[in-house]
């Protein structure tokens, strides 16, 4: 029951935030609700966001003659739903790049099992580590239905720099110490387009759980310059501009005031960021993030 209400809940934030940005994107694509195009000259942009559960962003980049997935899904349910959206345009999948190594972005991976994975080497070896005790965890909370056989380690290191996939220049930079201990941010120069990982969310509730508030507003406060004029790809929710990124600096102010209040717990934590931003989707992630917050 709880979890059912959960999913109203989570549908009705999806319904507000899809209204309000109905006016910014090109259009709600036709195969699939999920999944709403920003186009840069050849280069589409297809972001991938279910309205259920933590409302994780997979990006399918389409270039001229191939195609390049951002990440997977918490579910093995989605992440299949993703692939099959990408087999619908009719184009390789030349590389699949995961941003970091959280649950959410790495669980339902299996479904890209075909194609060559890349990870920051650090992420590699978290997926290792962490991979399946996170995929158990998974089966306890949500079941086998929607779950994933096994994780796939990514085979390839995504090292920082440049490089080049059917003509188009990527360019791939480490950022350590804010949502999650180590992440990789992707810059397209050709589409003004910023795939930030899980440093930007777009009206989905923050993840608390590695306990950097500080430092993540810090690194925020650092892009600001960098992220000006160029259109967000975010790790939680749909594409957006720099505003999205001052939107995610007030949530963080706020996070940390109401973390830093003497005796604060986590159930007080999270109704305090709901009435907040009672707009925002997935307050299900607090609940993932802030036992580990308010561990004593
Ligand atoms: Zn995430």
């Amino acid at each position: 029951m709880k979890k059912f209400i959960f999913s109203v809940a989570l549908m009705l934030a999806f319904v507000l935030q899809v209204n309000a940005q109905n006016s910014y994107f090109n259009k709600v694509a036709d195969a699939n609700t999920n999944v709403k195009i920003v186009k840069f000259g050849p280069i589409k942009i297809h972001t991938y966001v279910n309205p259920q559960l933590v409302q994780v962003s997979s990006h399918i980049v389409e270039l001229k003659d191939s195609l390049v997935i951002i990440d997977a899904q918490l579910t093995y349910t989605f992440t299949k739903e993703v692939l099959a959206y990408a087999k619908s345009l009719n184009k390789p999948v030349a590389k699949v790049i995961f941003t970091h190594a959280h649950p959410d972005h790495i669980l339902g991976n299996y479904a890209y099992k075909d194609y060559p994975m890349f990870a920051l080497a650090e992420n590699i070896d978290l997926i290792k580590s962490n991979g399946e005790s996170f995929r158990q965890v998974f089966l306890k909370n949500f079941g086998e239905k929607d779950a994933a056989p096994e994780v796939v380690i990514p085979q390839h290191e995504l090292k920082e720099g440049t490089m080049k996939i059917n003509g188009v220049k990527f360019v791939i930079k480490k950022y350590k110490d804010h949502e999650s201990d180590i992440a990789a941010i992707i810059e397209i120069p050709a589409a003004n387009a910023f795939f930030a990982g899980d440093l930007i969310y777009n009206q989905v509730h923050l993840f608390p759980g590695n306990n950097h508030l500080a430092a993540w507003q810090k690194t925020l406060d650092g892009i600001k310059k960098m992220v000006k004029n160029k259109t967000i790809f975010p790790g939680h929710g749909y594409a957006g501009k720099s505003n999205v990124l001052d939107e995610n600096r007030a949530y963080l102010k706020k996070a940390i005031e109401i973390a830093s209040q003497p005796n604060m717990d986590a159930i007080t934590y999270k109704a305090e960021m709901v009435k907040a931003f009672p707009n925002y989707g997935a307050a299900i992630l607090i609940d993932f993030g802030a036992t580990e917050l308010f561990k004593k």
